[in-house]
């Protein structure tokens, strides 16, 4: 999720020298604070899922447990006075999905806890409700406790999802090489005018793709696909890419997009968040291998690759080499993608 502003550090705008530390900021001063037991956290806080380890003694050969955890917030995510509550359930409980893709594991349990605004309090969790399950057994997940409280703000929604790690363990975001190739599950873009509110978490593609490729490292599309690849990026040791501009499936929703507000279609695709697709890694041999076993299984458009020089560039159609700026591509002075400026009127923020 991503309720702060994305530029902080270097200058929005905002004028204040103080302004508050950006999402990743801190988080990261999180991390560092509470650090992990690395016998029973295989990975902590900065991935898609925690994953915990059992002890081999109580649970041999047990797969990593994987957790993850999404709020969502009426006003931010979702408008309920023009969106559907039953929407907003599956939302909550798609974009946890999504992480646990993110990871190529296969979700098992969830929790879910919610502020009701007290007028009509029981209708609307009926509504959320129903969503949520619809969402849960498309996907095999049990419903396993929660906590349901009223109160005088809006509808709050957080999920806590548990799932275990695929055969071949969790994949991370850290593990990109320089050279490898990178790609994407789908088109990109545009996902305001409305699919946002309806993801079609890539569990089965990533559990695909895990067994085919497989993916060096891998995260779900939340917060715009230069942003979510940048995590990669940083935590596999600061490397950098170079895209492909003429490769980058753009997403219908983006080209209708871009004709209502004048920014690119392109720009959509790349700065947009909730597209809920995966962007993956893997060395250009994997993938070339996997495309010629004909396993399937996924959609994976190549897109770029992955450079030992940090920061993001890409090739345009007529072969010069731009910088992708962090947020927004062609309206970087204006607005940013990722940042609360860019909700519309739909009235979501990215994840
Ligand atoms: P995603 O977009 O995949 O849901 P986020 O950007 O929300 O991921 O979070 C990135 C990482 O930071 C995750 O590992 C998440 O668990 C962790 N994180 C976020 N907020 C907190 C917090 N308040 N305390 C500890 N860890 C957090
Ligand atoms: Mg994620």
């Amino acid at each position: 999720m991503n309720p702060f502003p994305s530029g902080g550090a270097s200058g929005s705008g905002r004028g204040s020298e103080r302004e508050p530390a950006g999402e990743f900021d801190l988080i990261e001063r999180f991390r560092r604070r509470i650090g992990s037991n690395a016998s029973r956290v295989s990975i902590g806080i900065g991935d898609d899922c925690a994953a915990l380890r059992f002890p081999e003694s109580a649970a041999p050969g047990a797969p990593e447990l994987l957790v993850t955890t999404d709020m969502l917030m009426d006003g931010r995510h979702f408008d309920l006075r023009v969106h559907d509550p039953v929407a907003a359930g599956r939302k909550a409980m798609g974009v946890n999905l999504s992480d646990i893709a993110a990871m190529a594991g296969e979700p098992l349990a969830a929790v879910v806890s919610v502020a009701l605004p007290r007028r009509g309090a029981s209708e609307l969790a009926e509504a959320l409700m129903e969503g949520l399950w619809g969402m849960a057994r498309e996907f095999g997940v049990e419903l396993i406790g929660g906590d349901t409280n009223g109160w005088d703000g809006p509808l709050v929604i957080s999920v806590t999802l548990f799932g275990q790690a695929g055969p071949r363990g969790p994949i991370r975001r850290s593990g990109a090489r320089a050279g490898d190739r990178i790609l994407v599950t789908g088109p990109l873009g545009g996902s305001l005018a409305g699919r946002h509110l309806e993801p079609r978490p890539r569990v089965a593609e990533a559990a695909a793709l895990a067994r085919g490729l497989p993916p060096s490292a891998m995260i779900d599309l939340s917060d715009g696909a230069s942003s979510d690849l940048r995590h990669i990026l940083k935590a596999s040791g600061n490397l950098g890419a170079t895209l492909d501009a003429a490769s980058i499936p753009i997403h219908p929703d983006a080209e209708a997009l871009a004709r209502r507000d004048g920014r690119s279609a392109l720009d959509h695709a790349l700065h947009d968040g909730e597209d809920f697709e995966l962007c993956l890694t893997a060395p250009a041999e994997a993938v070339a291998r996997w495309r010629e076993s004909g396993a399937g299984g996924a959609e994976a458009i190549e897109i770029g690759v992955v450079t030992e020089e940090p920061g993001v560039r890409m090739r345009l159609p007529d072969g010069r080499v731009v910088e992708v700026p962090r947020g927004g591509f062609d309206h970087l002075r204006s607005r940013a993608g990722g940042e609360p400026g860019s909700e519309t009127e739909s009235g979501s923020a990215h994840q």
